[in-house]
């Protein structure tokens, strides 16, 4: 079975990363994209303090599964749409 609902949260004082590992397809491109924040052999793998909100929110953005999305911390989810999730 492939649960979409589990969502796991990483938040700084802005936003807060969302990713469902089950809609994850590995591509790495959060990875090769900002390895600081995104580092797949770590645990907590995402590390929100290690870059802007800005730059992280950008990365987020071309995850290509929608496995990454993201909200502001006082407003409205962001869920990239297929065509921006283009690498
Ligand atoms: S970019 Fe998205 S699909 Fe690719 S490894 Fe990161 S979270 Fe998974």
């Amino acid at each position: 079975m492939n649960d979409t609902s589990i969502a796991i949260k990483y938040k700084n004082s802005d936003i807060t990363v969302v990713w469902q590992p089950n809609k994850c397809i590995h591509s790495g491109i959060c990875a090769r994209g900002l390895p600081i924040v995104f580092r797949p052999a770590e645990k907590p793998w995402i590390i929100m303090d290690e870059a802007s909100s800005e730059a992280i929110a950008e990365q987020v953005k071309k995850c290509p599964s929608g496995a990454l999305s993201f909200f502001v911390n006082d407003g409205e989810m962001f869920t990239p749409s297929a065509e921006e999730r283009k690498d």
